[in-house]
């Protein structure tokens, strides 16, 4: 069930930044559980935060505005009392005013290496890590069964001691971290005999994790409380599951496009054809039409990337046509190029023939094709005749010497 986290901080859905922020101080000053004796102070304070954490980041309110939940990251929680002194107090304070808290365990960081097509449809993927976890045996408090810990008698469970010095300027208060029970506010004085009064041991976790469609290189998932445990009953971490996506072999991603260049024939762009396009669904046909120029797009619509913060959209897939240009022709290829280009009027350059090379001639223009702008040019120079490898043995001339293909 999804809470309702503008009615904890008691905002309309509209409200903006400096609203949230005032709203989040206030309540926090009311429910620190500090100052809170009520019995669900802690629990208030926490939902207060966890409400404030997403809805003071932009792209995590609007998540949250367009789900209901924040979803892929796991629910929120937060990291631990120090994350909240830092917010509500500075930093600076953070060290200083955990009284009588167990400090919270260490986020953790799973690299989760996924394929291309998984990153694009979503997958549920196990993974197993080690992780410190609260002792069973004791759970958690670090003292042996049978036994508490007890309150720490230098602070009085406070976690922090004063002293106080008289200055010039009057009393000064002097307030530093507990050294007897290090700010913990409990002493333990028979230690669990599985972790050693630690409260945690280490384990090996599995866990399920859901990759949202869309999600790409460089994304993290945050799994509240799944970190390490605190020493002593202290608040777990975050896991903070990194993904890398392979790359795929002939579809490239920008964001929520996919693009897939496509490479066909000078004949199949002039009179159309049907080629097959690489989807993460499989292969489709796509047409290709006739008159079809080079760096023509084809756009397949929906069959991109889903957009991570909107359900059911999806960004396309970019079909960019290359037009290949043969760069060998064989005998038949020629004749036919030649015949199209005497019917479309085009001047073409001339090729050293078969049998003009094996009599040793220099090539001649055609009449038909020597118009005017190609007379110029040499006549199976370099493009046209260096590629002729099938020239048969025996071969002599000067030409086949500047063509390199004597054998
Ligand atoms: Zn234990
Ligand atoms: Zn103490």
């Amino acid at each position: 069930m999804a809470i309702d986290y503008y009615a904890t901080l008691g905002v309309d859905r509209g409200a903006s930044d400096s609203d949230i922020k005032k709203a989040y101080r206030r309540l926090a000053q009311q429910w620190h559980p500090d100052v809170n004796q009520e019995p669900d102070a802690a629990v208030r304070f926490k939902e207060i935060n966890e409400a404030y954490q997403v809805l003071s980041d932009p792209e995590r309110r609007q998540r949250y505005d367009l789900f209901g939940t924040v979803g892929s990251e796991g629910g929120t929680g937060f990291g631990g009392f120090a994350d909240i002194f830092d917010a509500f107090f500075g930093a600076a304070a953070a060290g200083a005013g955990r009284r009588g808290r167990p400090a919270a365990g260490s986020d953790l960081r799973y690299d989760l290496r996924i394929t291309f097509e998984e990153a694009i449809l979503g997958t549920v993927k196990e993974i197993e890590f080690p992780v410190l976890a609260r002792c069973d045996t004791c759970g958690g408090n670090g003292a042996k069964p049978g036994t508490q810990p007890i309150t720490c008698p230098q602070c009085n469970g406070r976690g922090e001691v004063r002293g106080v010095r008289q200055t010039m300027l009057g009393q000064m208060i002097n307030v530093t971290t507990c050294p007897r029970c290090k700010g913990d506010g409990k002493i333990v004085e028979t230690p669990c005999d599985t972790c050693h009064g630690e409260g945690r041991v280490e384990r090996r976790r599995t866990l399920q994790v859901t990759i949202p469609p869309g999600i790409d290189e460089g994304h993290q998932i945050r799994l509240a409380n799944e970190g390490e445990a605190g020493p002593r009953s202290g608040p777990a971490g975050s896991l903070y599951v990194a993904v890398h996506v392979a790359p795929h072999p002939t579809l490239k991603r920008e964001g929520t496009e996919l693009i897939y260049e496509a490479s066909v024939g000078i004949a199949q762009a002039a009179l159309g054809t049907t080629i097959l396009v690489p989807t993460v669904e499989g292969e489709e046909s796509v047409e290709v039409k006739a008159g079809t120029q080079p760096g023509t797009e084809i756009r397949l619509r929906g069959k991109g990337v889903p957009y991570l913060r909107r359900a059911g959209q999806r960004g396309d897939l970019h079909v960019l046509v290359d037009i290949e240009v043969p760069q060998r022709l064989s005998r038949e290829q020629r004749a036919a190029l030649e015949a199209y280009a005497d019917a479309s009027d085009e001047i073409v350059s001339e090729q050293a023939g078969l049998f003009d090379r094996v009599i040793g001639k220099k090539p001649a223009p055609k009449r038909s094709k020597a118009r005017r702008g190609a007379a110029g040019e040499p006549a199976g120079s370099a493009g046209g005749g260096a590629t002729t490898a099938a020239t048969p043995g025996g071969a002599s001339g000067s030409a086949d010497v500047e063509d390199g293909t004597a054998a």
